[in-house]
């Protein structure tokens, strides 16, 4: 293939970006690949065709950036997450090459609307939440910065479940997002690998005599690769993102088929391919789940192995191995890296034990996402020992050295090297992700300043005792070209006016919005961007749900996971109080709003479902009173997703951050929102804190316990009744919802939550109920005074460059990766 394209190629049907070629290239791709005549075919056969179309212009990037950075050995950094979240890809690749418009006007050629195609898009769900979003905001991070990267993850037939509403009840349904095809991936049958689950291990003598451990017996599976091209924004960089399928070993088939067990052979291959059918809807993880410990596996050992390929495939020495590859692990469910390297290193390459754990632990960075004790990963022994038996082995002699050295180092301490062994032996015996990730990687990071600071004094701290030079702190970004550029074009013509088009790269440039903030000629234009994105969501919500919303009420948005430390609950106790007000006070006269909310709940936890009828069974009773005279709506926006949230973010005046201070690692919700110019109402929880000093405390609405403060009440002896006995617009919110005036009378269906908050209230939502009801009073006044309003608003987008992706990718690139960019020329 000739890969320099010489000015009459670029008309090339393949790749020529004109309006001309990119008209031919969609009919010719809907024909000879879709294979469907124009007359018949539908908007999603059109999708294809472009999204064709699109790739088509994206292989020659991608294949001279593998190229390139093969020759050059460029140092790589690999993201090993088991969840990504990128959002449908149409749009996204088309702004990255800059072809938007030209692919517009085509498409129209053709009789349709690109905004159609682009919404027939089935999004791969391949992730819980912010996590898996984090890491698909990274993937576009590092390719438009240049970095050589690959992004390693798992390729689940079923992603996230949708979230259909029946009654005002979540219910699951299967999320079969490859059914009508990937347009986007790229199946690599010559790159995949061979893991082993179960068996047993045997000791030997190799031929130098050295003992050595075969791992034998169990079964095989093979992950697959399917590869999909991450362009960067207005470079010619294309990174990639490599995901593994499950599937049986043809090998093991055969002799039971021969053998005449055909249905055996079937079963066998069928739970082989089970291990990547379906992504676990939990945010948190759940112990126990075999299944999910074998997904961990099947990332971590196809993704260490392909590194492994590439590096010795290049001629390199294995001891070398850390100066090509840094690995990033993306919480600890890829943690089990840390023992897979060794073995790899050990037993398949014959490798002495210093040298190859010297070289491990140069490999591995961690970072950490949690802070909730019960959210931590842990296996249980027997499960561990009875998957990955070889693994065990590594993990006790890895254990060993590393207490010899506790031991060492504080030797009066037994207590420090049980609280740090990578075994939990207080009960049942576990084994602790969390710590094998901390002693095999040279970083540990959090995701934000308080988050990180946190750690080193709680879940962390005897590991920061020992090791305080490997522990940094990185705040989480979100990439302005998904979250501004494709989701709210109105807004970005407006930054590109007064701070040039170069913002979406360099959004420190967002500065050169400030002057404006004082300028009210342009508070008009900026007011009138908010209102057609409220207006389009007010269309959306009325199309999914039947209510109608009044665009110009103020829009108070809470989308995320359903939580209890999220307090979603805590907001509903302010609709309720808030609406009890009116009610007993006709002459109150509130600033009419839309509260919006939307977000999934893990299928296995009844009380995020029972928040979401609560939601639900609150707007049925408000939206619905003729007192309420249209003051307070109340929707809950089903199966929030990042299509959904790319609607939802731009129309929002008001974001709900309040978690209980200490709770949440960060948030990048909340970055999200603040940079489509919605003020926020937050604790100083997460990236909050951040997000409050860069765009000044003035611009924000706190409220709420500090961190510090939750934990002196919870040492003191915290008792929510007396907040409810204390207070009477808390007794009162209360009451109405245990009398049943939510349910119809039925004063058992929310018994459980208001038993939980009465008795327990392990949130602490009774605790900050008065401040957070104060705060939105303030919001009520300050969203009185437009002017004033739309200043704050804008000050928030032009103090957000901090928060873009792209400034955080650099600082793990300065601190951790020590990465050069590439860059690729066509
Ligand atoms: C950003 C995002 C999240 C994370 O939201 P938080 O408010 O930080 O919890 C979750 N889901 C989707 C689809 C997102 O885009």
């Amino acid at each position: 293939m000739d890969e320099t394209a010489s000015p009459t190629e670029h008309e090339h049907t393949r790749t020529g970006l004109s309006v001309d070629a990119l008209h031919r290239a969609l009919l010719d791709n809907l024909f000879y690949v879709v294979g469907r005549f124009p007359a018949v075919a539908t908007q999603q056969d059109y999708y294809r065709a472009l999204a064709f179309t699109v790739r088509d212009r994206l292989l020659h990037r991608w294949l001279r950036t593998v190229q390139t950075y093969k020759a050059e050995r460029s140092r790589t950094v690999c993201y090993l997450s088991a969840e990504y979240l990128p959002g449908p890809q149409l749009g996204h690749n088309l702004l990255a090459l800059g072809i938007s418009d030209n692919a517009g006007e085509a498409v129209r050629r053709a009789g349709l609307e690109l905004e159609d195609l682009i919404e027939a898009e089935a999004e791969p769900g391949l992730g819980n939440g912010g996590l898996g979003r984090l890491a698909a905001c990274y993937l576009d991070s590092l390719a438009t910065l240049q970095l050589p990267a690959i992004g390693y993850g798992l390729r689940y037939e079923y992603g996230i479940f949708r979230q259909r509403i029946d009654e005002g009840w979540q219910v699951e349904v299967a999320d079969s997002w490859l059914r009508d095809g990937n347009p986007w991936e790229l199946r690599r049958p010559h790159i995949a690998f061979e893991i082993r689950l179960g068996g047993h291990t045997e000791r030997y003598l190799d031929a130098h005599g050295h003992s050595r451990v075969r791992w034998v017996g169990g079964e095989l599976i093979r992950g697959v690769a399917y590869d999909t091209p991450i362009p960067g924004y207005g470079v010619y960089n294309s990174n990639l993102l490599r995901l593994w399928a499950a599937e049986a070993t043809e090998s093991f088939d055969f002799g039971s088929f021969n053998a005449g067990d055909y249905q055996g052979a079937m079963r066998r291959k069928i739970r082989s391919e089970t291990v990547s059918r379906v992504l676990y809807p939990n945010d948190e993880p759940e112990t126990g789940k075999r299944l999910r410990l074998l997904q961990g596996y099947l990332l971590v050992s196809c993704s260490l192995q392909d590194m492994l390929r590439i590096h010795l495939g290049s001629g390199d020495s294995l001891d070398r191995f850390h100066q090509r590859f840094v690995v990033q692990l993306n919480d600890t469910h890829p943690a089990i890296a840390v023992a897979e390297l060794m073995r790899l290193l050990l037993d398949e390459h014959g490798m002495r034990w210093d040298p190859a754990w010297e070289l491990t632990r140069r490999t591995f960075a961690y970072t950490n996402h949690t802070l909730l004790p019960e959210a931590l990963e842990k296996w249980p022994l027997p499960l561990f020992e009875e998957t990955l038996p070889r693994h065990l082995e590594i993990i006790f002699d890895i254990n060993q050295c590393f207490l010899d050295e506790v031991r060492i180092r504080f030797p009066h301490d037994d207590a420090l090297a049980t609280r740090l062994s990578l075994i939990d032996e207080t009960g049942p015996r576990y084994v602790r992700m969390a710590h094998l990730a901390c002693v095999g990687s040279f970083s540990i990071n959090g995701v934000a300043r308080l988050h990180t600071g946190l750690l080193t004094d709680t879940v962390l701290r005897d590991f920061h005792a020992l090791w305080p030079e490997r522990f940094n702190n990185k705040t989480n970004g979100v990439s302005p070209r998904r979250f501004s550029n494709l989701s709210n074009p109105g807004l970005c013509a407006l930054l590109s006016r007064v701070a040039g088009p170069g913002w979406a790269a360099d959004a420190e440039r967002l500065r050169l919005l400030e002057p404006y903030a004082h300028q009210p000629e342009i508070y008009p234009e900026w007011r009138r961007i908010k209102l057609e994105r409220k207006r389009a969501l007010a269309r959306y919500i009325a199309a999914q749900t039947g209510v109608a919303v009044d665009p110009e009420s103020m829009f108070d948005v809470q989308v995320k996971r359903i939580h209890e430390y999220k307090r979603q609950h805590l907001n509903v106790l302010h609709i309720i109080a808030l609406y009890s007000r009116i009610k007993m006070d006709p002459a109150l006269d509130p600033v009419p709003r839309t509260f919006v909310f939307g977000g999934k709940a893990a299928p296995g936890y009844a009380m995020a479902k029972l928040i979401i009828k609560l939601i639900h069974s609150v707007g049925e009773v408000v939206n619905r009173d003729p007192a309420v005279r249209d003051r307070l709506r109340v929707v809950f926006v089903p199966d929030f997703n990042v299509k959904v949230a790319q609607r939802i973010y731009p129309a929002a005046d008001l974001s709900e951050q309040i978690s209980l201070a200490g709770k949440e690692a960060s948030g990048t919700g909340n970055m999200k929102f603040a940079l489509n110019g919605a003020l926020t109402i937050g604790t100083l929880d997460g990236a909050n804190v951040e997000i409050r000093e860069e765009v000044g405390p003035e611009n924000f609405f706190l409220f709420g316990l500090t961190s510090a403060e939750v934990d002196a009440l919870k040492r003191s002896g915290y008792c929510p009744y007396g907040c409810y006995r204390e207070n009477p617009l808390l007794r009162e919110a209360i009451d109405l919802l245990a009398e049943g005036l939510f349910s119809h009378g039925d004063r058992d269906l929310f018994r459980p939550l208001v038993d939980h908050l009465l008795h327990r209230d392990d949130y602490m939502l009774l605790a900050d109920f008065q401040s957070y009801v104060d705060c939105q009073d303030r919001v009520d006044r300050a969203f009185r005074d437009a002017d004033s309003w739309t200043r704050m608003s804008m000050l928030n987008v032009a103090r957000m460059g901090r928060f873009s992706s792209d400034r955080v990718v650099q600082e793990y690139c300065r601190d951790i990766w020590r990465l050069e960019p590439v860059t690729i020329r066509p």
